[in-house]
């Protein structure tokens, strides 16, 4: 199998048969072998029926259906874990994603890319509260995550199956593969890729998504900087607060010991102990940390590190 195209759906009735149509219409001439999954996400409408009849014409329409609506990271997920695909495709199941688009992010990945990822140039969504707060999130998660692209929340993009197979996703994350991604040392393509107004169907968000963003950015920053080495940045800072602290509840032990000076009245007193006390929590949170990250890793064989590729190894006969 060449190509997964994995569309999460939830309540698109009224999109579904022109979604099968233009999918098949972009990707039968291709010549590629490929299927389309379709993840029912809970839909309450007649997503899934409709999905079931497409499907019942189409052996390569595949259908996973959800036990009720986990959200679209959720649901994307699901259809992770059921295409076969050397190449996984994300999309919108709104038709604003352009199907036709396709071939472009496949062939990126055919020049060596492990991930293509989707730039709306031209996105045709309310300015205030879609493209000015998606302006603005795109700025920051550059910044902070160092993988850069213009467009974290186009859905349309492209993964090698090996790479998004290792990628474990929670939360609102679908936005943030290409930077977890980037964990394991990956090469990112961009690409221009048309954007169409929704005609059918409502958006499942509003400007209510903003807070949840900037609270996975935190997650995904920790994630990438941090993660195998807590006790080096919460240790740091303990250390430098700790040291802080210490040195000023030294300086007032001399001057109430060696020149008899009263404490009283020195507020710095107190901001010594509180920087010891944070000192001593931040030192014991990376301590903590060390051991989440011990237990995060070898509870899913999950190594430190990502193999491209092996040249001449044999790996010892059991017993050895
Ligand atoms: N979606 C989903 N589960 C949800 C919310 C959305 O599977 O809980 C799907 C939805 O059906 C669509 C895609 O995710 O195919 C993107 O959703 P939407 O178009 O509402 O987002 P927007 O384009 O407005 O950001
Ligand atoms: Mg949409």
């Amino acid at each position: 199998m060449d190509l997964s195209v994995v569309v999460p759906i939830y309540n698109e009735a009224q999109n579904l048969e022109a979604l099968h149509q233009e999918l098949h219409e972009a990707l039968a001439p291709t010549g590629l072998e490929y299927e389309a999954v379709f993840v029912d996400d809970g839909s309450r409408d007649d997503s899934f029926k409709i999905l079931k009849r497409l499907a019942a014409e189409e052996p390569r329409d595949v259908v996973v259906a959800l036990r009720k609506n986990f959200g679209q990271t959720a649901a994307m997920s699901a259809g992770f874990d059921h295409a076969q695909g050397k190449v996984v495709v994300t999309m919108d199941g709104d038709l604003q994603n352009d199907p036709r688009d396709i071939p472009k992010l496949v062939g990126k990945l055919a020049e060596g890319y492990d991930i293509a990822a989707g730039w709306r140039f031209d996105r045709k969504d309310h300015f205030i509260t879609r493209r000015l707060p998606s302006k603005l999130a795109n700025g920051l998660i550059s910044k902070i995550t160092k993988v850069k692209l213009h467009d974290y929340g186009c859905t349309l993009k492209a993964f090698r199956a090996d790479v998004i197979q290792n990628v474990r996703l929670y939360g609102e994350l679908h936005r943030f593969i290409p930077a977890i991604a980037s964990l394991m040392g990956v090469s990112i393509a961009e690409v221009k890729v048309n954007h169409r107004a929704r005609t059918a169907g409502k958006s499942k968000y509003g400007l209510g998504r903003t807070p949840r963003v900037l609270l996975d950015l935190i997650t995904v920053k920790f994630l990438l900087s941090y993660s195998t080495r807590p006790i080096q940045i919460f240790g740091l800072w303990g250390l430098l607060s700790f040291a802080a602290g210490f040195l000023l509840a030294l300086y007032y032990t001399f001057l109430k010991f060696i020149f008899f000076e009263p404490l009283w009245g020195k507020p710095g007193l107190l901001l010594a102990v509180l920087l010891m006390f944070i000192g001593v929590q931040l030192i014991s949170i990376g301590l903590l940390g060390e051991m989440q990250v011990r237990t995060y890793h070898e509870t899913q064989d999950k190594p430190i590190y990502a193999v491209r590729q092996v040249i001449n190894y044999t790996p010892p006969a059991e017993g050895d």
